[in-house]
């Protein structure tokens, strides 16, 4: 048994927590959803991942696999979008690809003053019946 407190793997462990505790709130949100139209099942979720949301794609795939088992969301079909981040440079106006909060403009090594995509993390659709 390995205690969160005390785990040799903590770092990791916390990281996966983060992702599953943020995907069992979406699996919550759906299945209120059902419960409040008195409906049967959830046939697609569909959820925006961005890359700088601080929610890591890969992980959180697997977190929602873990937080349906069980539930009435074992079979919905579960669409998650990754946006990828996209940042436009204060110094010189390129827009440029980033893939942490700290990439900097690939022309003139500028911060991003503004961030165009990526941030998001959201439920787009849901469909029950
Ligand atoms: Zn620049």
């Amino acid at each position: 048994m390995c205690l969160p407190e005390n785990c040799c793997h903590e770092s990791v462990n916390l990281k996966t927590m983060h992702e599953l505790s943020l995907a069992m709130e979406v699996v919550d949100l759906a299945l209120n959803e059902l419960n409040t139209k008195q409906l049967k099942s959830v046939l697609e979720l569909e959820v925006e991942v961005g890359d700088l949301s601080g929610v890591e794609y890969e992980t959180f795939q697997t977190a929602m696999e873990m937080a349906v088992k069980g539930t009435l969301m074992e079979n919905t079909t579960v669409i998650l979008n990754r946006v990828h981040g996209l940042g436009k440079c204060s110094n010189c106006g390129e827009e440029f690809k980033m893939e942490h909060r700290v990439s900097l403009c690939p022309v003139c090594k500028g911060f991003p003053g503004e961030i165009l995509s990526g941030t998001e993390f959201r439920i787009v659709s849901l469909l029950v019946e």
